[in-house]
């Protein structure tokens, strides 16, 4: 960065009616502001040269006070099952990882919300690298631009879904993420329902959500309905008992009627017996919701290991036989470290 660029402020940190106040102090019209928003938020401009509906001197007069603070696809790697996973260069050098995942009718962008991770799920290997910032609203929403962009290339179609799914714990850094949904679904017209926040259940911001009446999906990462399970794999959670967890997410259907997914790995020795199959039952009879058993992938730490096929099968026909819905994921994008809790900035080779 420029040392004059370095004294601009990034005009994405200001919104509708601080660009109108910018406008104003400076003699201009207030349509004008209407016009920047959308050239930065619809058409995902990232230079002011592309707003070509603006005079020369607006242009010039905004070069002189910001700059458009943007991401850059570093590199990309692509799987055997199509899915492509992107290095993500923020503008102050930093990485983190998007992936586009698509499937037959579908293409699902699943996207990071911190650079690193505040958490300490001992099975992930976002955990390993510390959370060094939180990301603002453009960087979310470039992700996905980025991402739409690629859907359309490579598959013929816009984005169908987005999950908060990436490297982070998206509340954590609520207040951004909220920001980036609201102009995620301006920009894309993409329905708030074909969004997902995944969280590792952080009750006192899932009961704050609930208050503002999103119109997203809710999943947690459940993992364990046992209290002393549970803090030994997510030692963070200690601070959050489940009882407490429980009682936001009964508040959040209270509130939104939507249910909860709750998202569910298994593994060997450490949540593969009947009491943790019992214990999973009676909590999601509590919570209405559903689950999701999703594949472990192994990372280069931790001594875990997937429960044997048998056990899914006899998590998946407890939950049934109490008429809860649970599905099986397959994981995807696997033989590049794409997968769910993979997600590491491994250092990898460009594509040829
Ligand atoms: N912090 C958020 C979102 C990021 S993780 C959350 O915890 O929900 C996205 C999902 O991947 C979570 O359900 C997480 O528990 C799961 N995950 C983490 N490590 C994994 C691994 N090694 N294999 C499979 N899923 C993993």
């Amino acid at each position: 960065m420029s040392a004059e660029n370095a004294t601009k402020r990034d005009i994405r940190a200001l919104d509708l009616r601080a660009l109108q106040a910018f406008f104003s102090e400076h003699n201009q019209q207030a349509f004008r502001a209407d016009q920047v928003y959308q050239w930065l938020w619809q058409k995902g401009a990232h230079h002011f040269d592309e707003m070509t509906n603006l005079s020369k001197t607006t242009r010039a007069l905004l070069d002189a006070h910001f700059v458009i603070n943007h991401i850059a696809v570093d590199r990309q790697q692509r799987s055997s099952d199509q899915t492509i996973k992107n290095a993500i260069r923020l503008h102050d050098g930093l990485t983190v990882e998007s992936v586009l995942i698509p499937t037959d009718t579908r293409s699902t962008a699943c996207v990071s919300s911190q650079v690193g991770c505040s958490l300490d799920c001992t099975f992930c290997a976002t955990s390993q690298l510390k959370r060094m910032r939180n990301l603002n609203p453009d960087e979310i929403y470039d992700q996905v631009m980025a991402l739409d962009r690629q859907s359309q290339l490579y598959f013929g179609r816009p984005l169908s879904n987005i999950v908060f799914m990436g490297m982070g714990e998206p509340l954590m850094n609520y207040k951004n993420v909220i920001a980036a949904v609201e102009r995620i679904t301006e920009g894309l017209g993409l329905s708030p329902k074909r969004i997902t926040i995944s969280t590792s259940g952080v009750p006192k911001m899932i009961q704050k959500l609930a208050d503002e009446n999103p119109r997203f999906q809710l999943a947690v990462s459940l993992h364990s309905a046992r209290e002393k399970v549970r803090n030994q794999i997510m030692p963070f959670s200690t601070s959050f008992d489940l009882e407490t967890l429980q009682k936001s997410l009964q508040y959040w259907y209270q509130q939104t009627r939507s249910k909860i997914t709750f998202e569910y790995l298994i593994w060997k020795g450490i949540n593969d017996t009947q009491e943790d199959i019992d214990a999973l039952v009676a909590y999601c009879k509590r919570v209405p919701s559903k689950v999701n058993i999703i594949e472990y992938n192994p990372t280069d730490f931790g001594n875990f290991e997937a429960a044997d096929h048998k056990v899914i099968e006899a998590y998946k026909k407890a939950l049934e036989r109490a008429r809860i819905t649970v599905t099986v994921r397959r994981s995807r994008g696997k033989d590049i470290d794409a997968a769910c809790g993979q997600l590491a900035n491994k250092l990898i080779p460009l594509e040829s």
